[in-house]
């Protein structure tokens, strides 16, 4: 099997790895970087500009998988796209979201090649979407050579899939990216298990640990916790969040902490594409009753959407619970403008419920409060006092790095790919493999260099 990792700049980054497995070539997710922007958000496509894809898999729909399959379905409009039903439903709107999010970058940034691709290339793409269910196994021939494939449920967000390929008896895993834990919308990975020839494994929380006696079921309650403790000192709370999963998820925790007579009925606020991506997921729960998201939720506890007319500084208008996106308060976004809002009022609170890149505000702000007393608004012009509480609970939607490891022994693989991770998180699972398997081929591979696994 040859491989090539086109995710130009490593780490996290625009994934997307070509595969040769027999005389098949294969392309698993293509995604964007969120931290670049133009071209250089794009896996580097350059390795396999002469060749034929034969089949094209995406595994779920967060941008850094799909965000640049419509380039790829552009050059090659006959190969189809493998995917869950879920992904089917989710794809188009994530991707017309990226298009209008790039006309804007393309005015505030002058980046004169956005958008990357059109609408057109969204129905063209959408039309390659060819739906497989979990656990069904498919065979594709090639002349006389063929190749089965099966997906697997990772858990992660609605859609998630591990993809293996069967060839001549042969198993190859992409475990794509991983949750072990059930949340309150989906159900837990289920990732083959072995003996498995090779395994390409995430490696997103390689760098830190679990916090010993820390389950995720415990940092629920403590958010709950937290919540509460802010609406009852008058505050508001700010919870930034990814608009696909990771809201869904909060409105699930929020609806039944309520119900439960822990949390207070005190309104609840939300915008953006989270509230489309709630109404997809309704309709993939009718569908295939593979989530758990029941939209009429939303109207029993009354959620309005956000006005987004506020001025840096002076506190929000309206009191209660602000579930909105992005995640990691990036410039621009509901968060971010929220929060310079929120920020100075001793009552108020801000909770983040997932993982911070360091580069963007909300990791910035993560890092510096404990020392510094105000925060730089760049995009707002506005230095923030810091008098809100900040608190971060660890809801990841990534496996931790103990499980992840005990997998990768179970399945014996021969050869262990490391991919979706910093250097040092890819880093901890070199090391931790070659010392538990000594006898197994371990490879992080550098962007771009083909690999003969
Ligand atoms: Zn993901
Ligand atoms: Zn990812």
């Amino acid at each position: 099997m040859k491989l090539i990792d086109l995710n130009r700049h490593g780490e996290i980054g625009a994934n997307s790895m070509f595969v040769q497995i027999g005389s098949f070539n294969l392309l698993i997710d293509s995604g964007l970087n969120p931290k670049k922007l133009g071209y250089d958000a794009l896996p580097d496509f350059e390795p396999i500009e002469n060749i034929d894809l034969d089949l094209i898999v995406l595994t779920h729909c967060h941008l850094d998988h799909l965000g640049s399959m419509p380039i790829v379905t552009a050059q090659y409009p006959k190969t189809p796209v493998i995917t869950t039903a879920p992904n089917v439903t989710l794809a188009p709107r994530m991707l017309r979201n990226s298009i209008n999010v790039m006309k804007r970058q393309r005015e505030e940034h002058g980046i004169a090649e956005y958008p990357l691709f059109l609408h057109r290339d969204v129905v063209q793409f959408s039309k390659q979407l060819t739906i497989q269910r979990f656990g069904r196994s498919e065979i594709y021939t090639k002349g006389s050579d063929q190749i089965e494939v099966i997906l697997h449920p990772a858990g992660h967000v609605a859609g998630a899939a591990a993809v293996e390929f069967i060839y001549k008896h042969r198993r190859i895993v992409f475990s794509g990216d991983v949750l072990f834990d059930a949340q309150r919308t989906l159900p837990t990975a289920q990732l083959p298990s072995g003996p498995l020839d090779t395994l390409i494994l995430e490696t997103t929380r390689g760098a830190k640990g679990r916090e010993p006696g820390k389950t995720r079921a415990s940092e629920v309650d403590q958010l709950i916790e937290q919540i509460a403790a802010i609406l009852e000192r008058g505050g508001s709370c700010l919870i930034p969040v990814f608009a696909l999963g990771r809201m869904q998820e909060l409105f699930k925790i929020i609806y039944e902490a309520r119900n439960d007579g822990r949390l207070p009925k005190s309104p609840i606020h939300a915008a953006g594409l989270g509230m489309a991506v709630c109404e997809h997921f309704d309709k993939i729960r009718k569908q295939t009753n593979l989530i758990d998201f029941d939209i009429r939720m939303l109207e029993k506890m009354n959620v309005r959407s956000v006005d987004l007319n506020m001025r840096p500084g002076r506190d929000l208008p309206r009191k209660g619970i602000y579930l909105v996106s992005s995640g990691m308060m990036v410039e621009h976004t509901p968060s971010y403008k929220i929060a310079a809002s929120l920020l100075p009022h001793s009552n108020n609170g801000l909770c983040f419920v997932g993982y911070c890149d360091p580069d963007t505000p909300g990791g910035q702000l993560l890092g510096s409060h404990d020392e510094e007393t105000t925060f730089f608004f760049d995009a707002l012009d506005y230095n923030a006092p810091v008098r809100a509480s900040i608190d971060q609970f660890d809801l990841s939607g990534h496996a931790d790095r103990g499980e992840l490891l005990e997998y990768a022994e179970q399945t014996e693989a021969r050869a262990i790919i490391l991919t979706h991770g910093d250097q040092d998180a890819r880093d901890w699972f070199q090391t931790q493999l070659r010392e538990r398997l000594p006898n197994r081929k371990v490879i992080d591979p550098k962007p771009l260099l083909e690999y003969e696994v």
